[in-house]
């Protein structure tokens, strides 16, 4: 091979590097699988009601406190993802945050692609939702983690279709005038009465290609809910702020 045709290689290698689309993003941490637990049955009329001092951000009737909400469709009482996310149409900060969510009954595709959606604070942090009953995946992405941060203590799915619960208590992270984090976000989170996240403090956002990140914003931002392409039904969402 000639010096010219050697460069010419080298630099359209380059290229290709360049344009190639960004790959997913491993801890490198090995962890344990979560240990099957059974929550327990629920009852499948009713969820948890929210305190007088909640805000209500779906009493199952309409998405109005959500943009993109129009969107997803209702029926009896829920409201299942379509076309898109949503976000609240209000700001918050630290928060208990009381969601009910059910994975498709009908079981479809496998790993990540099966029953996939999330609750993202401040639309940056994600704690996973995902039909993790009987479906494997990687732990620090499977229903109740942090995702690509920390597995769930244990798996407390219930099967497809059924209702569950998270009971999430979040610490909005705060950040120096300098932009450096002064402290870091915090979850707990209750899934189907059982914590499977004990004030687990996050290293950053929560992305799929690319490591943990802070980058300092506002005290108070949307939460949104993920639409993965799976028909993932909500229903009894509710959250009430929590001082700093
Ligand atoms: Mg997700």
């Amino acid at each position: 091979m000639s010096k010219r045709t050697y460069l010419l290689c080298f630099a359209l290698i380059g290229i290709l590097i360049s344009f190639a689309p960004a790959g997913e993003w491993k801890s490198g941490i090995v962890w344990e699988k979560p240990e099957v637990v059974d929550p327990g049955e629920t009852d499948d009329i009713t969820g948890m009601k929210p305190p007088k001092d909640a805000v209500v951000l779906f009493d199952g009737k309409d998405m109005s406190a959500w943009d993109g909400g129009e969107k997803w469709i209702i029926e009896d009482g829920a409201a299942t993802t379509a076309k898109g996310g949503v976000r609240t149409k209000q700001k918050f900060g630290s928060c208990r945050l009381h969601i009910e969510f059910a994975s498709p009954e009908e079981v479809k595709g496998s790993g990540q692609g099966r029953g996939n959606s999330g609750v993202y604070l401040m639309g940056k942090y994600e704690v996973q939702i995902l039909d993790s009953y009987e479906n494997e995946t990687y732990y620090d992405g499977q229903c109740g983690a942090i995702y690509k941060q920390s597995p769930p203590k244990v798996n407390a799915c219930r099967g497809p279709g059924k209702w569950q619960s998270y009971d999430i208590t979040f610490t909005a992270p705060k950040f120096n005038d300098d932009g450096s984090v002064k402290s870091p976000a915090r979850l707990t989170v209750i899934h189907n009465g059982i914590k499977i996240q004990d004030d687990f403090q996050l290293k950053g956002d929560t992305a799929w290609h690319r490591p943990p990140e802070y980058k300092a914003h506002p005290d108070k931002l949307p939460i949104s809910l993920q639409y993965h392409g799976n028909k993932v039904r909500f229903r009894n969402i509710w959250l009430v702020e929590l001082d700093d």
